[in-house]
């Protein structure tokens, strides 16, 4: 609603301001043509109210803008904050030292929350799909690293407060100025607004010259202290370190856990009796040092990961489950909706892989089991979408790829990357430990296979080449079937041809003796192939803290006087499932407690007694405020009350029966109409409620 009124608004003064400009343009022309003053002073008059209109609009717009996109939502999320701090559902690491930025504690609340997510991430993914877990080192050593491209290419471009030495990321303070100027100034002239568009849709494109003079062209300066920024230039985000004593033997703090698994493939393929495909799984801690972290919980220095890696051939990315998956409906925002700027859409699964908009089923399937993981933790479907990867964002490598993003305080934030990394990360293993990291499929009968013989000839290609000779080679190596007889046929034809090599980013010329291309006849038993990896990855940080900002609300109190904040965890994420509290202090009534306290206990749901003498409202707000969802009041020695924290309703239940009842709704047995419709409502008398 807010959104659409903005948008007329802009529309309406967008007009006014058109009017003025003509209106000014006429009175240019009346003057020019000599018009009598009053027929000037007239239309001056009626610009001046124009003029005026605008004004008035402009300030409309502008509270409007803070209001809807700036000023309640940092007031939301001050709350929401205040809350997560004032119950330790989370701590800045190290606070009696004065913290260090990007690092954050899980105080007692947020670790049982965390406990929940990962239990339920192992019993939705790795349970259901049969996946083989691993548990992987986070010390890792570079060669891994080096094979997989982080030691060249895991950086992000940094620029230095000339002064003061600060760092911030490049590209943050480009997007910060273009998303600034798109917000707030509701002067900027349609073309200025479309070119900060583009620089925003384009800021992963951006060189490091490249974003350096956008920089320089805006006039962005350190945003502390106003002071120049240095030329941009890439910071690794590894952290670094040595392994063992020597200091020979270089390291890294793995950027992501993925490393770990395709390292053990050929361990893992086998332990799965050698068939395609399977599915390993991690959950563990990953390290990235972060310019200048920044959005709290979600941009830090360590963090969880949950990563999976499925492994398909290349040639049959179907998947035997999705037809489970296919007809659920969700945001999706494809590629070409973002590039012709219109708004996300609600698409069938099921329709979008048929239609080739999701590249492959088992992708597809991927996106699925995720949404249903994400809703089932408690987060808001309206506010969850899957946004495809542009053509540049995208690896050279990767076949699609869709970021599962959910909205938040600080706009759309992407939460799991679901992509098809095709064969790049085995090819690249293979390549450095020189061990096969492929599968094999046995054919029941031999089949007759015509295949493309590439064979570079490395003394030819290396006399003219030289210190090139390895990326000339390895790009022939690498020609698709098209490409290689195109090449053959011209150096058949007139003995030389022009050959763009990708790494070199440029074209050389090849001539006849430097390789040689045929197509073979062969009879094949087996196939053998390097396999493609779908790797849903998911930063379990930024689900939690999202899941906390689409849990909270606040209701006022009884007395009105109060607002109570209240976090409406689902069952399953609650850090705590249950309270137990005696009415007023009296021995009958403890004794009660205790009674059920242990057979929560045998029934292994987490709960707190409480015997405080503290009125009961006042205990029950400050469940509330813990997202506990059930609250046993003790007031009787033969049966309790029992109460939902959303609705606040209450049913009277045996003292015998209770822990079953909370076991079964916080199981997801029964629900909490069901429990409403068994046992006779309870209304409450007590003051406090
Ligand atoms: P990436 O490998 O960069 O695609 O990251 C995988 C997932 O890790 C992302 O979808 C995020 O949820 C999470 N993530 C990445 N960087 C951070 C960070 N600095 N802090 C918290 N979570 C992160």
């Amino acid at each position: 609603m807010a959104e659409t009124s903005i948008d007329s608004l802009k529309a309406v003064l967008a007009q006014k301001r058109a009017s003025a400009e003509a209106q000014g343009q006429a009175i240019r022309f009346l003057k020019a043509s000599g018009a009598s003053p009053s027929e000037v002073e007239s239309t001056l008059n009626s610009l001046k109210a124009m003029k005026v209109e605008v004004e008035v609009l402009s300030k409309e717009l502008n509270s409007r803008v803070s209001e809807n996109g700036g000023g309640n939502r940092d007031a939301f999320r001050q709350g929401v904050v205040n809350a997560l701090e004032r119950r330790l559902f989370y701590i800045p690491s190290f606070k009696i030292y004065r913290g260090v930025a990007g690092l954050y504690d899980y105080g007692p609340p947020g670790c049982a929350v965390k406990s929940n997510v990962l239990g339920f991430w192992r019993e939705h993914f790795v349970l259901v799909e049969n996946m083989l877990e691993v548990d992987c080192p986070c010390v890792t050593p570079e060669v891994v690293l080096k094979a997989s491209g982080h030691v060249d290419k895991f950086t992000d471009l940094m620029v230095k407060d000339e002064k003061t030495g600060t760092c911030y990321r490049a590209d943050h303070l480009l997007k910060d100025f273009c998303k600034d100027k798109l917000e707030k100034d509701l002067t900027l002239p349609e073309e200025k607004a479309m070119e900060y568009k583009r620089v925003m849709a384009t800021l992963d494109d951006l060189s490091a010259k490249e974003l350096g003079s956008k920089l320089k062209e805006y006039g962005i300066v350190a945003p502390d202290t106003k002071n120049p920024l240095s030329d941009p230039y890439p910071f690794n985000l590894m952290f670094a370190t040595s392994i063992g004593p020597s200091g020979l033997s270089p390291g890294y703090m793995r950027p992501e856990t993925a490393q770990g698994i395709f390292v053990n493939f050929k361990d893992l393929y086998y332990y799965n009796g050698n068939k395609l495909p399977f599915a390993a799984a991690q959950i563990g801690q990953a390290f990235r040092n972060e310019i200048s972290p920044r959005q709290g919980l979600l941009r830090v220095r360590e963090f969880t990961l949950a990563e999976i890696e499925h492994f398909v051939d290349p040639d049959d990315k179907s998947h035997p489950k999705f037809k489970d998956v296919s007809n659920l409906e969700f945001f999706m925002y494809p590629r070409d909706e973002q590039k012709e700027a219109k708004p996300f859409k609600k698409l069938q699964l099921g329709d979008a892989v048929k239609k080739g908009i999701i590249n492959n089923e088992t992708l597809g399937y991927f996106m699925g089991r995720t949404y249903l993981f994400m809703t089932s933790l408690g987060i808001d479907k309206e506010r969850l979408r899957f946004r495809q990867h542009m053509a540049n964002e995208m690896a050279h490598y990767a076949a699609d790829c869709w970021d599962a993003e959910i909205e938040s305080s600080y706009g759309w934030i992407e939460c799991v990357g679901i992509a098809d990394r095709s064969a790049y990360d085995l090819r690249a293993h293979t390549e450095k430990s020189g061990v096969q990291l492929v599968a094999q499929e046995k054919f029941a009968e031999p089949r007759e296979v015509e295949k493309l013989v590439i064979t570079p000839s490395k003394k030819e290609v290396g006399l003219v080449f030289k210190g090139n000779q390895k990326k000339v080679i390895e790009a022939l190596e690498v020609m698709k079937e098209a490409e290689a007889m195109e090449v053959k046929a011209n150096l058949e034809a007139k003995g030389e041809v022009e050959f763009f090599v990708c790494t070199l980013g440029q074209s050389v010329t090849l001539t006849k003796n430097m390789v040689s291309i045929s197509k073979e006849k062969k009879k094949e038993h087996q196939k053998v192939f390097t396999p493609s990896v779908i790797e849903p990855s998911f930063g379990i940080g930024r689900i939690i803290y999202c899941l906390f900002e689409h849990s909270f609300y606040t209701r006022p109190n009884k007395a009105g006087d109060e607002q109570c904040n209240v976090f409406k965890f689902p069952p399953l994420v609650a850090p705590i499932k249950c309270t137990v509290f005696p009415l007023i202090q009296k021995p009958e009534y403890e004794e009660v407690a205790k009674l059920i306290s242990k057979a929560l206990t045998r029934a292994r749901i987490s709960h707190k007694i409480d015997i405080t003498g503290t009125s009961i409202g006042k205990r029950y707000a400050r469940t509330d405020e813990l997202g506990v969802p059930f609250a046993i009041t003790v007031d009787s020695s033969n049966s309790v009350t029992v109460r939902e924290r959303d609705s606040k309703d209450q049913v009277r239940v045996s003292v015998d029966e209770v822990a079953a009842v909370v076991k079964d709704v916080t199981d997801g047995d029964s629900t909490w109409a069901d429990i409403l419709s068994r046992y006779p409502l309870h209304s409450s008398s007590s003051s406090d409620e």
